[in-house]
């Protein structure tokens, strides 16, 4: 069985991998990168939408990688009435077939290794406290010989199971979705739409993200603990024959979203977990993409850094943790108490929110604006917010 030796292997091509993998590489670790699909990116499992602000912090963006530019959300209450915030152009509908190749591309630029179409099925400690990864690449099997493992494959992680880290999530901390993407729909391209709604997705959201020429990915997501009464398939399909009875459905994708502030574990001895596989998604919004490339440039600076100081251990590697904690904690956890507080709301609130907001001139619907007057309406939300911000 052939052997190969890299200071830091990467599980997982995604968004999270390949910022890690870039990262590390230009630090000038030896990286191997490995993804088991044949290209990265590919299955696309995302509604694909991100904030412009965050995203251009963390990479310079090709054109190529977006679908459509947003300027305006809307908001659909359960009764059907929708209102339009101020114009803020604050987001971008991505291709992530193109981008998720263009991040992997960018981190072999950099130096690192990447194989596709290749699995790790496994990994141990040898006697030397490395870690060997056991993988398959197109039909053979391999070792890995390495000192630190970023475990950087998604929601259905197993690395950090096999280094011992609980990463189980239970029903309330986990959202099912299910998305089609939409052909030959009369929709506005520069405007993505939210539903709530508990009758289509209680404990969740519907969206609609536009991705130019009458083609939107339409999706929702249901909190784990609805699941047993409310299949998302069949409420998509019902969401669906409601608002967009003329779309032709050219494609379904389904996943999970973790929805906790983190894991309480993020490392262990030789071992970082980036992006999905360490629950980095908002748990508001569900949004993880730059969460996932956020937490992977940082896995790798603490990884290259442990290996310059000889020291891998958790302990040391502790301080990834506590980084991605100043740096996002305490809006993790604020989107997380709002996403509880979201979910006990009478959908009656909603109505009103949409409602009051209709009245005011439309530049004046501001986030800050929908926060408001959804506080003014609900002092025991405002109880619960103040002291996460105060
Ligand atoms: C329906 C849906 C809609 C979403 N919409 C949005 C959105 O609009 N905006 C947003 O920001 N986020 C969205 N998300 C979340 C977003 O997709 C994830 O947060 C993001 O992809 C996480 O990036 P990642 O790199 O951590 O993991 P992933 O992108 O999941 O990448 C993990 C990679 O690891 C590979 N892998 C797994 N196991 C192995 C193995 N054993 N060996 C080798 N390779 C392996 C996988 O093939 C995959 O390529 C959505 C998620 C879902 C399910």
């Amino acid at each position: 069985m052939k052997k190969y030796t890299f200071d830091i292997t990467i599980i997982g091509a995604g968004p999270a991998g390949s910022m890690a993998a870039k990262r590390a590489a230009e630090k000038g670790a030896s990286v191997l990168l490995i993804e088991k699909d044949k290209y990265a990116g590919i299955p696309v499992r995302c509604a694909e939408g991100v904030y412009r602000d965050e995203i251009t912090r963390l990479v310079d963006i090709d054109d190529s990688w977006i679908c459509s530019k947003i300027i305006f959300s809307e908001l659909v209450s359960p009764d059907g009435n929708r209102v339009r915030a101020a114009e803020d152009a604050s987001g971008f509908i991505l291709d992530r077939k193109k981008f998720d190749q263009a991040l992997a591309i960018l981190s072999v630029e950099s130096g690192a290794d990447l194989r596709t179409e290749t699995y790790a099925s496994g990994m141990k400690k040898n006697v030397h406290g490395e870690w060997e990864v056991s993988a398959c690449t197109r039909g053979e099997d391999i070792k890995i010989l390495t000192k630190v493992v970023i475990g950087a494959d998604g929601v259905e992680s197993r690395v950090g199971r096999w280094a011992g880290i609980d990463t189980s999530l239970k029903l309330r901390e986990i959202e099912s979705c299910c998305q089609f993407t939409l052909a030959d729909l009369n929709i506005d391209d520069q405007t993505v739409q939210f539903y709530m709604s508990k009758e289509f997705a209680p404990g969740g959201y519907a969206w609609v993200f536009p991705k130019s020429g009458g083609l939107a990915n339409v999706g929702l997501g249901i909190l784990g603990t609805y699941v047993k009464d409310v299949n998302p398939e069949k409420s998509l399909k019902n969401f669906v024959k409601r608002y967009f009875p003329e779309g032709r459905v050219i494609s379904q994708i389904a996943g999970g979203v973790p929805v906790l502030p983190g894991l309480k574990d993020m490392v262990a001895d030789g071992v970082l977990l980036a992006g999905d596989a360490a629950r980095q998604v908002d748990p508001l919004s569900g949004g993880g993409i730059t969460n996932s490339m956020a937490a992977g440039i940082m896995a790798a600076e603490h990884a290259v850094r442990s290996i310059e100081q000889k020291d891998t251990s958790k302990k040391n590697l502790t301080a990834y943790q506590k980084e991605w904690d100043r740096k996002f904690g305490k809006k993790m956890r604020l989107s997380s108490k709002l996403k509880k507080v979201v979910d006990d709301l009478d959908e009656e609130v909603f109505n009103n929110l949409v409602g009051k907001m209709s009245l005011l001139p439309q530049q004046k619907r501001t986030p800050f604006a929908f926060f408001k007057t959804l506080l003014l309406n609900q002092p025991k939300l405002f109880l619960d917010v103040a002291k996460f911000i105060l």
